[in-house]
């Protein structure tokens, strides 16, 4: 399961990310280090990879997970859940209810303070950052872009894509065409010092950029969340099809989205408090079922739900 790492490409690894800290040591990079710092194990070893993924898609466990950012204010209670390899599990709930959390816990961009998270069966804080971060593609909610090309942006989660699987990512995030609108194509410059995205634009530069990294686990934050329903819907379809044998972890702010997840998780301030499939849901007409009636009748008018963060 576990393979040692060869210290060369090890050391590849180091110099690619001390390179991309230094283009981008603003935003990104105190984003990272913010708060706690995660280091790796002295003993921490590499979720086995084969080219740009773990070979399989792994299963995800959360295991009696507790977590707070500040030790005064617990965020996470108790929450247990499994993503069985290559299945969806959608979390939903109103705006700070935790539901971001979990993403950038699976990602380690924090330990958990009881309990643990599993990849695959390996405790995260055992694996190589590194190793876990190439086998997970995040989507998040606001997406920061570093300060370089558009190419670059999209490229950034697997550098040596060629010119055309950049184009066909970005194609498939409905981005194509705006970025082959602006005077310096691919070559624009974006981010804080270059063209501004609006949140849209940004939003599906990730996707894009997910697309092309291609891994094995996939995390979408409300992945589509400043779209139009036009785009929405012709991004939702890519996504669907890239997640096909995935381990995928879905947040969602529209319910249409998630009526196929393996199980949804309705969180309520950092707790589960309902679980099931979506007839199940609805079956038990508690908190979902009231989701999504709210929703159904929303999407007759504005199409989208008010409360959802
Ligand atoms: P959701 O995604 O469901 O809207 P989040 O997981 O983003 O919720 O946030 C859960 C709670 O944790 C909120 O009360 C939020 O204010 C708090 N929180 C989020 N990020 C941080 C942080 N970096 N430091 C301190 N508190 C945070
Ligand atoms: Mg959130």
């Amino acid at each position: 399961m576990i393979q040692l790492y060869i210290p060369l490409n090890f050391l590849g690894v180091i110099y690619r990310e001390i390179k991309q800290s230094l283009t981008d040591l603003d935003k990104m990079f105190t984003l990272m280090l913010r708060e706690r710092e995660v280091a790796d194990a002295p003993d921490a070893r590499p979720l086995l990879l084969k080219g740009h993924g773990v070979q399989a898609a792994p299963s995800v466990r959360f295991d009696h997970v507790h977590f707070a950012y500040d030790p005064a204010r617990p965020i996470l209670h108790d929450v247990s859940f499994e993503i069985p390899a290559g299945q969806t599990v959608a979390v939903v709930g109103p705006s700070g209810s935790g539901k971001s959390t979990l993403a950038r816990l699976l990602y380690r961009f924090y330990d958990v303070q009881q309990g643990r998270i599993t990849v695959h069966g390996h405790d995260v804080q055992g694996l190589t950052q590194d190793s876990l971060r190439r086998a997970i593609g995040i989507v998040p909610q606001d997406t920061v872009l570093f300060n370089d090309t558009v190419a670059y942006n999209i490229a950034y989660g697997r550098p040596e894509a060629t010119r055309e699987e950049v184009e066909q990512a970005a194609r498939a995030a409905r981005i194509h065409d705006f970025i082959t609108s602006t005077p310096g194509g691919y070559g624009t410059m974006v981010g804080e010092r270059g063209l501004k995205l609006s949140g849209g634009e940004k939003q599906r530069v990730a996707i894009a950029r997910t697309l092309l990294k291609n891994p094995p686990i996939l995390v979408f934050d409300e992945a589509t969340s400043a779209l139009d329903s036009a785009n929405e819907r012709a991004i939702q379809a890519e996504l669907a099809a890239v997640a096909q044998g995935k381990t995928v972890l879905v947040i969602a702010h529209r319910l249409s989205t998630i009526v196929n997840a393996h199980e949804i998780l309705v969180m309520e301030h950092g707790r589960i408090i309902e679980r099931g499939t979506h007839p199940l849901l609805l079956g038990a007409n508690g908190r979902y079922a009231q989701m999504w009636r709210l929703q159904q009748a929303g999407e007759h008018g504005q199409g989208q739900l008010g409360p959802q963060g």
